[in-house]
């Protein structure tokens, strides 16, 4: 890739050549503060989480949230999980930044619940990296018990990465998550390279169709065809289907219409501070409507 700008640039001239080559030592230099930065940020109290709430399509119920980490530096500014997360994982730090999501994000939902009067779900992400390095049912218990919070509220998101690694491992420490009573879902489902068998072998509750499908669930027939598909393969196989990136009423009520069971997106909500969450999640239990767009076509 950097090669081939580098060719590119020397094709094109001496000049061209030395603005890559300014280009990219300044490219480095910021991924070598932000590398700095990130193995500081634990310590400095850098991370908060967002919730984004998830609603069950059948009965139109707000079920809980999606926990979500972000990260501001004094410097850098926000830094998105999608670039950072990665790092993490390659510096090898994604065992305690992923431990410190587990632990806050227990700790703000028994807290939200408690002040909403109502049981809530929370999804957590886990890195195939923190699954597999650290010992991940060490780190689900302490959370459980430094929360309170209970375990079959909680579920956790593991992505298609993890079940590649088909081993006899992978399948037995699935089997004690469970055995925790916390619930797994698969994340970004239909992204990865895996064969659909791995959905008999390991003890899975949920799939979530990746945005990609999502977005265009309306427009375009292949997307809609693969959707509904993951559907009906889904329900067969017993499992509970999310769908994540809705942000509109058109696509909420086509996944309604093919039984898709709950929704995640921009459409009910982004995500938003514990605070917020609650705040909004009380609204929304007093109008219990199908969102925003909806609520206000309907005033
Ligand atoms: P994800 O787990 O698939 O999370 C969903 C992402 O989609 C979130 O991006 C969310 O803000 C975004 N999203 C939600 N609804 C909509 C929508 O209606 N439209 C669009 N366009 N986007 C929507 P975010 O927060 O930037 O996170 C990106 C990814 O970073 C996550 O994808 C997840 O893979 C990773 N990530 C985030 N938090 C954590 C974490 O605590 N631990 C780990 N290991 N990974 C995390
Ligand atoms: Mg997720
Ligand atoms: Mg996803
Ligand atoms: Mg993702």
């Amino acid at each position: 890739h950097a090669d081939t700008a580098m060719y590119q640039a020397k094709a094109a001239g001496r000049g061209n050549y030395k603005f890559f080559e300014s280009h990219m030592l300044r490219t480095n230099q910021r991924r070598l503060e932000t590398e700095t930065a990130l193995r500081r940020a634990l310590d400095r109290d850098e991370f908060s989480l967002r919730f984004q709430p998830q609603i069950n399509i059948h009965s139109g119920q707000l079920i809980g949230c999606e926990a979500l980490v972000r990260w501001h530096h004094p410097q850098l500014g926000d830094v998105s999980p999608g670039l950072f997360i990665p790092m993490a994982e390659e510096m090898g730090l994604i065992g305690s930044i992923g431990d410190w999501v587990l632990i806050s994000a227990c700790q703000q939902a028994a807290k939200m619940q408690q002040e909403l009067g109502q049981p809530l779900q929370v999804a957590v992400n886990i890195s195939p990296q923190q699954f597999f390095r650290n010992d991940i049912i060490s780190s689900i218990n302490r959370a459980l018990a430094m929360s309170g919070f209970p375990a079959s509220q909680l579920e956790v998101e593991i992505t298609e990465g993890v079940l590649l690694e088909n081993s006899r491992e992978t399948v037995q420490l699935l089997h004690k998550i469970r055995s925790l009573g916390v619930s797994l879902a698969v994340d970004d489902f239909g992204t990865g390279y895996s064969s659909l068998s791995y959905l008999t072998r390991f003890p899975i509750d949920k799939l979530k169709i990746d945005q990609s499908f999502v977005r265009d669930i309306t427009t375009d027939a292949s997307d809609a065809a693969v959707a509904s598909a993951i559907i009906a393969m889904a329900h067969s196989l017993k499992l509970a289907v999310v769908a994540e990136g809705v942000e509109t009423l058109e696509q909420y009520e086509f996944l309604s219409q093919r039984q898709c069971d709950v929704a995640q997106g921009f459409y009910f909500g982004r995500p938003v501070t514990s605070t917020e969450f609650v705040d909004s999640a009380q609204q929304f239990q007093t109008q219990p409507a199908l969102g925003d767009a909806r609520r206000a076509s309907l005033d």
